[in-house]
């Protein structure tokens, strides 16, 4: 979808083309039937541009903007957002602030664990944990999360170590849990179509951070996103978290075109999580860094104090050196105190 400027007189052409490229924007003229210029249209993949702003260019007679099938997403375009907390201070993001860490356990797995879990992410200088209560699976055998009860544990250790917290919904007759516990309602990358459950979460009128589908389209993200604010969520967070790619030897290809350009052309906020998208901690790392390059405001990371116990996800688990590493990169506040060797195995506290 284009933008399309018709100009006051042909003779206008050069000077308003020549204006909106300086602007950023890629432009083609538009001839009439005689051969005549008659306006400049504006790709779809040029930079944001505000309607007022290119009517008050000399020589621009009219502007016809697309009719936007996301115009709640476009209203949220180059904004930053100040995500209410329920157990620290409320989170700036986007609009210029410096990128968030947020990490977790893929699974919370015991009261334990999500505590230790919670403390590798502030020593890290993380602000925000994530971690699954309700663990979607391929497997119908495999473990599937403890539910309400790992929601209370995340909330708890969000809370003690002054953290945000971001946790996934799986199904309507759990919104309200998750979403009296949670800072952020996630929407997990099987779910992102699931418009019934969509517009449900986005009635519990909370920020959303919506996983990729793994062979969505970004414009079916785009729409999909446009589903939860019609539903009532105050915002989105995209987090890219690679598609289905032709290879196996990554889990899933991390997709930084598509993060850069809802970044840069579309301004949404956006996240990264290279722990979905690359499958091997050897790799996390690296793409966490390139993430941050292409402009994400944000890593979702998995981590685990006892990564080889882990019951979900455990070969993409950073330790908490590797964490606080990207910590470092990211000029955080972290604790360089911490020792190296691993916390007790939670079966060997007791
Ligand atoms: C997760 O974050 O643990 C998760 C299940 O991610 P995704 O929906 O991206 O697979
Ligand atoms: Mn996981």
């Amino acid at each position: 979808m284009t933008t399309l400027v018709t100009l006051a007189s042909p003779e206008d052409l050069t000077r308003v083309q020549r204006e909106l490229q300086r602007r950023g924007l890629w432009t083609q003229p538009v001839f009439n039937p005689e051969g005549a210029p008659e306006g400049l249209s504006i790709s779809q993949h040029s930079n944001h541009s505000v309607r007022d702003d290119l009517l008050a260019i000399e020589g621009v007679r009219s502007v016809l903007m697309p009719n936007s099938s996301h115009r709640l997403l476009d209203g949220l375009a180059h904004q930053p957002y100040l995500l209410p907390c329920i157990g620290r201070p409320d989170l700036p993001m986007g609009g210029g602030t410096p990128p968030i860490l947020a990490a977790g356990p893929c699974a919370a797995e015991s009261p334990e664990q999500v505590h230790a879990s919670a403390a590798l992410v502030q020593s890290a200088g993380g602000v925000m944990l994530r971690g699954g209560a309700f663990k979607p699976r391929t497997s119908p055998y495999a473990f599937s999360g403890h539910g309400k009860a790992a929601l209370g544990w995340l909330r708890d250790a969000a809370s003690d170590h002054g953290l945000a917290l971001v946790s996934e919904v799986l199904g309507q007759e759990h919104v309200d849990a998750v979403a009296n516990a949670v800072d952020i309602l996630q929407i997990g990358s099987r779910n992102m179509q699931n418009f019934a459950l969509l517009r449900t979460v986005g009635s519990a009128r909370k920020a959303v951070m919506l996983k990729r589908g793994a062979a969505a389209t970004l414009d079916e993200w785009r729409q999909s996103a446009e589903h939860l604010l019609v539903g009532g969520a105050p915002v989105v967070i995209f987090c890219e978290r690679g598609i289905r790619g032709s290879d196996p030897e990554t889990r899933n290809t991390l997709d930084l075109a598509g993060l850069a350009l809802l970044k840069h052309v579309d301004g949404y906020l956006v996240f990264s999580d290279p722990s979905h998208g690359a499958g091997r901690r050897e790799l996390i790392s690296h793409l966490a860094k390139a993430s941050l390059a292409a402009g994400a405001d944000g890593l979702l990371l998995e981590t685990h104090p006892h990564a080889e116990t882990a019951l979900s996800d455990g070969p993409q688990a950073l330790d908490g050196d590797a964490l606080r590493a990207i910590g470092r990169h990211m000029g955080l506040n972290v604790q360089n105190d911490v020792a190296t060797e691993p916390t007790p195995h939670p079966g060997a506290l007791a």
